[in-house]
């Protein structure tokens, strides 16, 4: 499989030199040259299938130029050592939870999964690699925890100061030597926007071998559509409902490839904050960015998502018109149903996959069947808006002894040098 820019199809790349370069040098985005297809029977015994075998069925054509299958099932082992459990919230609606690996959110999927592939194609070379990373709160901690132990890589993480939680805080300046904490004072866009610019600056990636973590990196965002499968395990070939709490849109584009490779998804429901730009575009054709407004679901604070590029380069707009309903929501109704589900249902909702499940609950009023919200994070990640809801302690032992951490992180402006410098000094 090779990987072509969504700015150039002629640019073509092999899946380790996609996953090394992170973004193509004309600021478009890699995607796979085709979509596979699975089986056409590959869902009549889904049921007994486990989540590692549908893991390597699913990836190995992406890269089986790169990874040989020993390789490939390794990383898969570990990248997938957690569960994705589904839990009942109330009739036929289900939510996914995602966030039962290292640093309680879906994105430790994908950042292991890139660590571990980085880890195999820099085993044999004499250079270090400087992977960059901007984070609104969640990719942070899961590219730490990924990337803590990996070998000749080091790891700087661009965070928007005061805008993420204590807990998300401390999982991204709580690391050893190769995993560095810079504390940004602007917005998330602001961050994105250094690191965009460090992947144009020529004279900088003659210094340094640079990559990035973020979702715009195709390992990144390729193994996501690995759990999009789980609920299909639980109950077959069923016409399934899924609705995707959205931010930058790398989990939702995931989940599109997915069903283009076959997965019977019968409908997907995007949720958003106020950060509305794709449900704005979605219900009028117009897809009009906006700076980014500072909600309760922080992780999905994002004005002008990037992989709004895949999802285009992917379907014609009218399809993904079709494919993908979507909703935006206020902090206050995503409160509000966090307290109604948590009473009537018994089911703690962070603040992300109440977004999801606003935007679930809407699309099934005109619908039937099945639904599923993906649960992207553990609400423990959000306690300031969690102890509204209620004042039980659900905090897990282990993150419990990462807020008694000490903080290390470099304060920095919104200035260019002053990051390059940071980066090559
Ligand atoms: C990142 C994140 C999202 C948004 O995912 P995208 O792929 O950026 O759309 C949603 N929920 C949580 C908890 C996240 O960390």
């Amino acid at each position: 499989m090779n990987y072509y820019s969504t700015k150039n199809k002629d640019l073509r790349k092999s899946f380790r030199e996609a996953v090394i370069e992170g973004l193509p040098s004309d600021n478009g985005l890699f995607m796979p040259e085709r979509i596979p297809q699975l089986p056409q029977d590959y869902f009549k015994n889904i049921q007994d299938k486990s989540i590692r075998e549908i893991a390597f069925d699913v990836l190995k054509p992406f890269v089986e130029e790169d990874l040989k299958d020993d390789q490939l099932k390794n990383i898969i082992q570990k990248t997938f050592s957690f569960d994705f459990p589904l839990q009942k919230i109330k009739h036929n609606n289900y939510a996914l939870e995602l966030f039962h690996g290292p640093s309680y959110a879906f994105k430790d999927v994908g950042a292991t999964f890139l660590a571990l592939c980085l880890e195999e194609f820099y085993k044999d070379e004499q250079e270090k690699c400087t992977i960059l990373v901007a984070t609104s709160g969640d990719t942070g901690g899961a590219v730490a925890a990924a990337f803590s132990k990996v070998e000749n890589i080091e790891v700087v993480i661009l965070y928007p100061s005061g805008k993420v939680s204590e807990l998300q805080e401390k999982q991204l300046t709580t690391f050893d030597e190769n995993v560095k904490a810079l504390e940004i004072e602007g917005d998330f866009d602001d961050c994105q926007q250094l690191v965009k610019q460090a992947f144009l600056d020529s004279d900088l990636r003659k210094k340094l071998n640079i990559s990035s973590a973020n979702s715009i990196n195709v390992a990144r965002f390729l193994p996501q559509m690995v759990y999009y499968f789980a609920p299909f395990i639980k109950f077959g070939n069923a016409p399934l409902t899924i609705a995707v709490p959205s931010g930058n849109y790398g989990n939702l584009t995931a989940g599109l490839i997915a069903q283009k490779m076959g997965l019977p998804v019968k409908q997907f429901v995007a949720g958003a904050n106020r950060n509305d730009v794709v449900p704005r575009f979605l219900n009028s054709g117009n897809y009009e960015p906006k700076a980014t407004i500072q909600t309760i679901s922080n992780a999905m604070d994002v004005g002008n998502p990037s992989n709004f590029q895949r999802m285009i380069d992917l379907f014609s707009e009218e399809e993904i018109r079709e494919k993908v309903k979507g909703y935006a929501f206020s902090d206050e109704t995503t409160l509000e149903i966090m307290k109604k589900v948590f009473t009537k249902n018994n089911y703690l909702l962070d603040p992300h996959g109440a977004v999801g499940y606003l935007a679930l609950m809407e699309f099934m009023k005109s619908s039937e069947g099945k639904g599923i919200v993906l649960e992207t994070a553990h609400p423990c990640k959000f306690m300031d808006v969690v102890q509204k809801v209620t004042d039980k302690d659900i905090l897990p032992d282990s993150a419990q002894s990462l807020i008694q951490k000490e903080k290390k992180s470099v304060k920095m402006k919104v200035d260019y040098e002053g990051f390059k410098e940071f980066l090559v000094g």
